[in-house]
């Protein structure tokens, strides 16, 4: 049996040179491999997001996805937590690219979209078990978003219909009095739902919303349209 660290992973089992004087952040040192470097840019065990930061002369460092901190321990199991980042982060990539889906995790078929509508209309992501698909941007593999199932489907059409009627019309600069300069309508409309929606501009797009997403455009559209 070993023991379990903080993220319930294995860990090995310490030993102890009772011969040897060793602080337990030099044992964490040996054990993980943990060296210290003057390079201020050094690779993690896991990832590539390891960082030096100074502070009070001495080189800490710590994964810039976790930020910055000065505990020498934390600094040891940042390598699987950065590892928990990337993998989220990958599986959220492949997700958002339409090659996973959503809903079973398993991998997507490229196929034509007459499997579904009877009628070419180019390329889907499908996953026939979940039945859900996403449709591609004209020309390329590169999905409009993450893959949707029926009740999804129906979702993103509310939130579009109700968005649409904000964001392609001049309706937005009565919505968001802001003036910004030479920008389209839909930008600016997607400017103010990321900004309503308290969310990064850049993973605003109903393509990449989920149910709940979609019902809240709903919710924030739907008072502004008579
Ligand atoms: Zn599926």
């Amino acid at each position: 049996m070993s023991p379990i660290d903080l993220f319930g992973k294995d860990t090995p089992i310490i030993t102890i040179n009772p011969n040897v004087h060793e602080s337990s952040y030099q044992r964490y040192k040996r054990i993980y491999k943990y060296k210290k470097s003057k390079d201020p840019v050094k690779k993690c065990l896991n990832c590539v997001h390891m960082r030096g930061y100074e502070y009070h002369n001495r080189i800490y460092y710590k994964c810039k996805k976790i930020g910055v901190s000065n505990g020498a321990a934390t600094d040891i199991r940042l390598s699987y937590v950065c590892t928990q980042f990337l993998e989220k982060d990958r599986m959220k990539e492949m997700i958002m690219s339409g090659k996973i889906c959503p809903y079973c995790l398993n991998s997507s078929h490229l196929v034509d979209s007459k499997e579904i509508y009877g009628k070419s209309y180019g390329l889907i992501y499908l996953c026939r078990p979940c039945d859900a698909w996403v449709g591609v941007h004209k020309g390329t593999k590169r999905a409009l978003g993450r893959m949707a199932n029926a009740e999804l489907r129906d979702a993103k059409k509310q939130a579009h219909f109700y968005f649409d009627k904000i964001a392609r019309t001049d309706l937005i600069h009565q919505v968001w009095s802001i003036e910004m300069g030479n920008i389209t309508n839909r930008t600016k409309g997607y400017l103010w739902l990321a900004d309503s929606m308290e969310m990064d501009p850049q993973e605003c797009h109903i393509g990449m919303f989920d149910v709940e997403q979609c019902n809240k455009v709903v919710e924030l559209c739907k008072p502004h349209i008579k």
